[in-house]
């Protein structure tokens, strides 16, 4: 099964990758989480995508498109995956739709997670990220059982230098202008699927895994 997650910065689409990517065994790919990582190990694409991100703006399409293709060739993606925060730009479906295409495959859905604006300055400024894992928490949603620690490794929690609220406003900026155009590209190709997103994490999941089957 493959998948593309699409939604607004914060709309939840890495908390619902992370849950069905465990339910159907198939990898998790996040751009987003690809770039942090490059990041913290101080990699020259790191330093690349720092200055963008930084910003609120997407890295170019010419440093992302062919890191995914890579990564969806390997042997690991043989049964599927989950693509989370990519495509993020017309040109990036369409460099996806033709490396698919030309190994005799295409994607089975993409999932819309729908979340209004004036929802998402609160989910990005309670958003906490833990520094060791990079596991995602919620101050008030998804709060952790120790304030500040995660639950997973013990490591601290910060809040993203991008999801303060002056880069917030910018990031959805960039998300309508050059992202929610991917929800009528997808519609026209028969397989975008709507999910709302201001549900609880559990009622999104479950409309999520209607959609999907068993
Ligand atoms: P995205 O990957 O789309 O940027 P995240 O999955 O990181 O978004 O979610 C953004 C923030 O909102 C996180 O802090 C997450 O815990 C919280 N969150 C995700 N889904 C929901 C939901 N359905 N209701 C409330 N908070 C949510
Ligand atoms: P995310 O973790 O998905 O919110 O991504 C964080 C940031 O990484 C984005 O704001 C962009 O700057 C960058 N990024 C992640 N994925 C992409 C992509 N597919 N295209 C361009 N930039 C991206």
């Amino acid at each position: 099964m493959k998948i593309i997650m699409l939604g607004a910065p914060g709309a939840g689409k890495g908390t619902q990758a992370k849950k069905i990517a465990e339910k159907y065994q198939i990898p998790h790919i996040s751009t987003g989480d690809i770039f942090r990582a490059n990041i913290k190990d101080g990699t020259e694409l790191g330093k690349k995508a720092k200055t963008y991100m930084d910003q609120g703006l997407l890295v170019p399409d010419e440093l992302v498109c062919d890191l995914v293709v890579d990564r969806v060739k390997q042997d690991d993606c043989r049964n599927g995956y989950i693509l989370d925060g990519f495509p993020r730009t017309i040109p990036q479906a369409e460099s996806l739709d033709a490396a698919l295409g030309q190994m005799g495959e295409s994607l089975d859905f993409a999932i819309n997670v729908d979340v209004p604006d004036e929802h998402i300055v609160n989910r990005m400024s309670g958003r906490r990220a833990c520094v060791g894992c990079g596991a995602t928490y919620h101050t008030v949603y998804a709060p952790t059982k120790k304030e500040g620690v995660c639950d997973v490794c013990g490591a601290e929690l910060i809040l993203r230098d991008d999801d303060k609220p002056e880069t917030v406003q910018k990031r959805l900026s960039v998300y309508h202008d050059q992202t929610q155009p991917l929800i009528d590209y997808y519609r026209g190709k028969g397989i975008l699927k709507d999910v709302d997103g201001t549900k609880d994490m559990d009622v999104v999941f479950q409309a999520i895994t209607d959609i999907l089957g068993a």
